[in-house]
């Protein structure tokens, strides 16, 4: 409500990078809207979804960009970075290419971002652990070393999401406010 005069708002941009099907539109879509689709296919452009969350009695809200297939193209533009005060940077635990990706994606990250961007490492589809090809340790080795959070998500049944979302959200409102 701003009538009053003293509810303070904010608004972060985050951006969700990664290879292509790691599951970033989904996580999106699951955080935004409780929707998971199993046949979702690239499309071409960039979309965002806005969700608010209250910390402190604020109103903090979060503008979350999918780079919606462009990465596909590698045609992730500096304007997607653009303004970005955190990301989430995306692999498939069932899909080794995807980690090893890693440090390319953050390569682009570190380019494009001016500001000290808040970052975790997902490591989504945690569902397919039978078939999982990075270890849980792997991926929290790298977080470490880079200076990133880590999870294990999965926008299939929900583990983390909100969680991961949140994280990102809170440490960026720390970093400002
Ligand atoms: P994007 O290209 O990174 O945006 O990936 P999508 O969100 O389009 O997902 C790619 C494929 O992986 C789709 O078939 C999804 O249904 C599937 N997928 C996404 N997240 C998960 C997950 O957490 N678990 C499983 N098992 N499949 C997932
Ligand atoms: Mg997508």
């Amino acid at each position: 409500d701003e009538s009053d005069g003293e509810t303070e708002e904010y608004l972060f941009k985050v951006v969700i990078i990664g290879d292509s099907a790691v599951g970033k539109s989904n996580l999106l879509s699951r955080y935004a809207r409780n929707e998971f689709n199993p046949h979702s296919k690239a499309t071409i452009g960039v979309e965002f979804q806005t969700q608010s969350m209250d910390i402190d009695g604020k109103d903090v809200k979060a503008q979350i960009w999918d780079t919606a297939g462009q990465e596909r193209f590698r045609a992730v533009t500096s304007a997607y970075y653009r303004g970005a005060f955190g990301a989430l940077l995306v692999y498939d635990i069932s899909r080794r290419s995807t980690f090893d990706n890693v440090g390319r994606w953050l390569t682009e990250l570190n380019t494009h971002s001016d500001t000290t961007i808040a970052k975790m490492l997902v490591g989504n589809k945690c569902d397919l652990n039978n078939i999982r090809e990075v270890p849980v340790e792997e991926g929290k080795a790298l977080a470490e070393a880079e200076g990133m959070f880590f999870m294990e998500t999965s926008a299939l049944d929900s583990t983390n999401v909100k969680t991961a979302f949140e994280i990102i959200i809170k440490e960026i409102y720390g970093n400002v406010s």
